[in-house]
């Protein structure tokens, strides 16, 4: 025990050391830009001067002389003030790693604040109300009204970041057990304080477990983005975590120059470094309370508007567009650099981190608007249209590319008379896609026409090593896309594929959709007329869906009609339908073509289908599409 009336001053003169040279090191550092850090500084400012004045008050009144009382009350006010503020940064520094400062607004930000706007209230009329109120409140003996509400109020903030921590403890991480220890060390320090005030042990106790937090926050160079000062690409993996965390809905900005790798031949590598500098320092004149800018990639930057308005997101993302739309200029070069800004939202619109981060990352994508902003309604169908655009490559590159046949039965025989080649594709990383997908995507990006290709030589391939004619099949039908259609080419490398397979192109059918006749009529009249010198034959896939225009049964040397399967099961139960494809077939008989009715799952659909005197009939109720030695087992064997 301490004797009454004289001070240990040795815990306050270790505190004060300790929390100087801790302050000192952290200034040192290059990253003290981060709101993070900059609050952690602003409480071990604190706690020096908290600690200073401590060491001044005890001092004083162990010298045991004649002092001014003016001294004592300063300092201990000093001593006070200081230390109520190091537990309010301590308060904010946790808001910020859990996220919830982004909600610190209005109402809240006060309801925040008034425990201390209270405390320092308290204190500054406890200095200038000399003799009303005693100033070392904490030395008046007793449990004084004002005692409690001091401590009450002291107390708030030491068990609101309790309670933040466990909401947020999966948030927080490895954080959480530095900072539960630096909580219960405070709440004990306090009851030392009270029970042993001569002691004088708490401030230093506090100091160490502060220690333990600068310990934990590492040196924070990998948060720091080293050629632009902004928060680095691992930065943003962290902010993501406390995005979805928090469960506020906030807005995220990316910005993609485009051509960098040009940039960096054409300028040079240090007036490129100067240029990214400056578009550094202007999006960094961006920062606010509520918004971070991230460099995530050599010409990607993400900015992230935490709790904000789609308003507020709409006006920045436009700023930033407009900006890029001007002059970056360096060392007399005045340098344009395009960039793309788009705009999703956490968590309506990129639902999860993974698919953020592939938002934030992407590189510039040529097929997406430079004029305006980009707004990723549907992230999850874009990441998705980007995995099966990179699986379709794969394929390209590996052969992937699997074809099915689907037969197709002629009623008037009863035997398989023809089938469907349709493309199959099985990434090893998205699994099967479906034609429906991959297709739309392929047209797209102009992979289309290679697909088609490869699809084209597997079938004269499979028709002349298995032979199915053998079995009485008199052709294959080949789908072509409208894309494929565009190009005059086409037929030529078609007929010398066939040419190479001994296959004549009488033996296959081409597919052409409605969209593709409707697309450029005078192209495709050239292409099929080049088609048809060459021998090849022609259906009309898809009719039922589109206008269904029947001018083209005219117009063009259509030799099948395939009749979707959408449209069949419309038919079911539908009067109207059924009298609308009954005069369907009626036509397409009067004009000497034939019909094939796809999507036949039911004995009822065939035998229906029959009597309406339907010529073929395509669907599950055969087949579904089978892999080449599955059909030839199919074709060997078929028996109706
Ligand atoms: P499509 O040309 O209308 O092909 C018929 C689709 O209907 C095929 O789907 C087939 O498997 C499916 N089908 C046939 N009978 C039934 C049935 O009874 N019930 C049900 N539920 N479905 C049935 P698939 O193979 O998924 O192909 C989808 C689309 O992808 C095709 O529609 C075609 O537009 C396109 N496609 C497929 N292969 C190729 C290709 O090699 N080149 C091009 N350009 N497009 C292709
Ligand atoms: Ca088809
Ligand atoms: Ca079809």
């Amino acid at each position: 025990m301490y004797p009454i009336g004289r001070y240990n001053l040795n815990f306050d003169l270790c505190a004060a050391v300790l929390n100087g040279v801790l302050l000192l090191s952290l200034l040192l550092r290059k990253n003290t830009r981060s709101k993070k850090v900059r609050i952690f500084a602003a409480a071990l400012l604190m706690m020096l001067v908290t600690s200073l004045c401590e060491f001044g008050t005890g001092a004083l009144q162990n010298l045991g002389v004649q002092y001014p009382d003016t001294a004592l009350e300063i300092l201990t006010a000093g001593a006070h003030l200081s230390f109520i503020l190091v537990e309010f940064f301590i308060a904010l520094y946790l808001m910020i790693l859990t996220g919830r400062i982004h909600g610190l607004k209005g109402r809240y930000l006060f309801l925040f604040c008034l425990p201390e706007i209270i405390l320092i209230l308290f204190i500054a009329g406890t200095a200038l109300q000399k003799g009303f109120l005693s100033y070392d409140i904490l030395g008046i003996p007793g449990w004084t009204l004002l005692k409690i509400l001091y401590l009450v109020m002291m107390g708030f903030y030491a068990v609101y970041c309790l309670v933040l921590l466990f909401r947020y403890r999966r948030v927080v991480r490895q954080e959480f057990i530095y900072v539960i220890s630096f909580s219960s060390g405070f709440l004990v320090s306090l009851a030392l304080e009270i029970v042993l005030p001569y002691m004088r042990a708490a401030l230093f106790v506090q100091s160490m477990f502060m220690i333990c937090c600068f310990l934990f926050l590492g040196s924070g160079e990998e948060m720091q983005e080293p050629e632009t000062g902004l928060y680095s690409r691992y930065a943003l993996r962290r902010e993501i975590e406390l995005l979805y965390g928090t469960g506020y809905s906030s807005y995220v900005l990316a910005v993609k120059l485009q051509g960098m790798e040009h940039y960096s031949a054409i300028l040079g590598s240090d007036i490129l470094s100067r240029v990214m500098l400056q578009i550094g320092n202007w999006l960094r004149s961006l920062y606010q309370m509520n918004v971070s800018v991230f460099r995530v990639g050599t010409g990607e930057f993400a900015i992230v508007m935490y709790n904000a308005s789609e308003k507020s997101a709409r006006e920045l993302a436009e700023r930033i567009r407009r900006r890029f739309g001007g002059l970056w200029n360096c060392s007399d070069t005045e340098v344009a650099i395009p960039a793309q800004v788009w705009l999703t939202s956490v968590p309506d619109r990129a639902k999860t981190p993974e698919q953020l981060f592939v938002f934030a990352t992407a590189t510039y994508n040529s097929n997406l608007p430079l004029e305006e902003v980009y707004v990723a309604d549907e992230m999850k169908n874009e990441t998705r249209k980007l995995a099966v655009e990179r699986a379709i490559r794969r394929a390209l590159d590996n052969q992937a590319f699997d074809v099915y046949y689907q037969p197709i039965y002629d009623t008037k025989s009863g035997r398989i008379h023809s089938a469907e080649a349709l493309v199959r594709l099985t990434d090893s990383e998205l699994g099967a896609i479906p034609p429906d997908e991959f297709i739309p995507i392929a047209e797209k990006t102009g992979t289309v026409s290679h697909i088609g290709e490869i699809v084209f030589e597997k079938v004269c391939r499979f028709l002349a090593e298995q032979r199915p004619e053998r079995y009485g099949l008199q052709f294959v039908e080949v789908n072509l896309s409208t894309v494929q259609c565009m190009d005059l080419g086409i037929v030529e490398r078609m007929k010398a594929i066939a040419d190479m397979y001994n296959i004549s192109p009488q033996r296959i059918n081409l597919e052409i959709t409605e969209t593709a006749v409707v697309y450029s009529e005078i192209t495709m009249k050239r292409v099929m007329r080049l088609f048809q010198e060459a021998g090849f034959g022609f259906s009309l896939d898809d009719f039922g869906t589109g206008n269904s225009n029947y001018s083209y049964l005219l117009k063009y040397p259509f030799r099948l009609i395939k009749i979707d399967k959408s449209f069949l099961w419309a038919c079911e139960n539908n009067q109207n339908n059924q009298v609308i494809f009954d005069n369907m077939l009626h036509l397409i008989r009067d004009l000497h073509l034939q019909a094939v009715v796809e999507g036949v799952e039911t004995k009822r659909q065939r035998e229906d289908l029959i009597s309406r005197g339907v010529d073929y009939l395509q669907g599950y109720y055969y087949s579904k599409p089978l892999p080449e030695d599955g059909f030839m087992f199919y074709l060997r064997h078929f028996d109706f």
